[in-house]
């Protein structure tokens, strides 16, 4: 049951995915998590760093798509920053969302990475679709009170997979 919960790689932060690895993988559309994985949580702070992030990866001819369970004008206003386009309205792990997603990258869920920050949402709804899936360190520990109260089990779950050495770095 817990490896709905294994993600294919795991990373401390956006920059450390080989978008050349993801290529060479078949890989033509990452759907992306905003909330502790693009931006702060609640936030819609958008560096240069990750704009330039992003401007590296459409040069290398992935298409991107970010996927959120937020329903605020701050995930519009990210989304033009950052020049992708964004779904919201449906929530993971259900599969609507990341139907959604699919629809506008054009992509099937096999050449498709999703990148999260959470098991139980981004994790398990894009292993079910599946594509391929990387977890990020959230980056940020603020968060939605419920969030944190999922963290405990989230990190419970980490820490296993940890020990055991099945989380993979690129
Ligand atoms: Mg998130």
């Amino acid at each position: 049951m817990w490896n709905l919960f294994l993600p294919d790689f795991y990373v401390m932060d956006i920059f450390e995915i080989d978008f050349d690895y993801l290529k060479k993988n078949d890989i033509k559309a990452i759907l992306i998590d905003l909330d502790n994985t693009l931006v702060p949580w609640n936030s819609s702070e958008v560096n240069d760093e990750l704009i330039e992030w992003i401007e590296k990866g459409k040069a290398k001819g992935f298409k991107f798509c970010i996927v959120s369970n937020n329903l605020a004008r701050r995930i519009i206003e990210c989304s033009k920053k950052l020049g992708i386009p964004a779904v919201t309205g449906a929530f993971k792990p259900g599969k609507k969302i990341f139907l959604k997603g699919l629809e506008i990258t054009g992509t099937s869920a096999k050449e498709t990475a999703f990148v999260g920050d959470q098991l139980f949402t981004d994790v398990l709804g894009a292993k079910r679709m599946g594509m391929m899936v990387i977890l990020v360190k959230p980056i940020s520990e603020q968060e939605f009170f419920w969030t944190r109260i999922i963290r405990r089990f989230e990190k419970k779950l980490i820490d296993f997979m940890e020990k055991r050495g099945l989380l993979t770095k690129f």
